[in-house]
């Protein structure tokens, strides 16, 4: 049995004060006990977030990582070292906007997500194909070669503590969301492709949806058979938003 799992990725956002209100309104959600939840702040606001939670079950992860562990010099840079220090648990590694606005290759995602399973964090890889591609028809195909890229480099046990989320770039922050039956069909090919290294890794990885996910649409998606939760952009920045979404993965 897969537990739902609900994540806020909060990207570039933020104010000292506007966290501090997030925090608290979140704190205020009736957050079901059957979900984990883990929010996704700036590094900045990491120690504030871990000590403004004080103690609650939503966990903290970062956006990114350094593909390196340990420390060195790398001006810049955030190591899973360091992460792991403030008490952090997750790691998002290839967000779309990482690919494609910082032009981060497969390599280097699957480098990072590496790094971060080293550190003993979880990473959360995003994965997605651009509107072009799936005009293309190239959807699975885009998919199965930034999967391959991690499978390449830290084989299917990588895997066993770890999430994918699905995430189509034409749906991030577009108001657009896949059809439950189109995120399914990608779904189901991520862990058809994870199957054919080792089932029983494959059936226990949850598979996240992101991309415009709302309050409105979360449970017809969460309601699909390969759809484990999601990752949220957006209204994960809205406290009434992100606990509507979890609860509707509750259900
Ligand atoms: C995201 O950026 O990971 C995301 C899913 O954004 P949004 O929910 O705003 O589409």
């Amino acid at each position: 049995m897969r537990r739902p799992l609900v994540a806020g990725n909060w990207k570039m956002n933020g104010t000292r004060a506007s966290v501090a209100e997030l925090i608290q309104s979140l704190r205020q959600q009736a957050l079901p006990e059957g979900v984990e939840v883990a929010v996704f702040p700036s590094f900045l606001h990491i120690p504030q977030v871990m000590a403004e939670l004080d103690g609650d079950s939503i966990a903290v992860g970062v956006q990114d990582c350094a593909s390196q562990t340990g420390f060195g010099a790398l001006t810049g840079e955030v190591s899973v070292s360091q992460v792991a220090e403030f008490g952090c648990q997750w790691v998002l590694v290839g967000h779309s906007e990482r690919r494609l606005v910082l032009g981060e290759s497969d390599e280097l995602v699957a480098r990072k997500f590496v790094a971060a399973r080293e550190a003993g964090l979880k990473p959360m890889l995003c994965v997605g194909e651009r509107l072009e591609e799936r005009e293309a028809g190239e959807t699975l195909s885009v998919v199965e070669r930034q999967l391959e890229a991690v499978l390449d480099l830290a084989g299917i046990a990588g895997f066993e503590e770890a999430v994918v989320a699905y995430e189509p770039v034409w749906a991030i922050g577009s108001g657009l969301t896949a059809t439950p039956e189109q995120a399914q069909e990608v779904h189901a090919a991520i862990r058809g492709r994870l199957s054919r290294e080792d089932a029983e890794i494959a059936a226990g990885v949850r598979i996240l949806y992101g991309g415009s996910v709302k309050p409105e649409n979360a449970q017809e998606l969460f309601g699909m058979a390969d759809i484990d939760g999601g990752l949220i952009g957006g209204a994960s920045l809205k406290a009434n938003d992100f606990g509507a979404i979890c609860r509707a993965a509750g259900n």
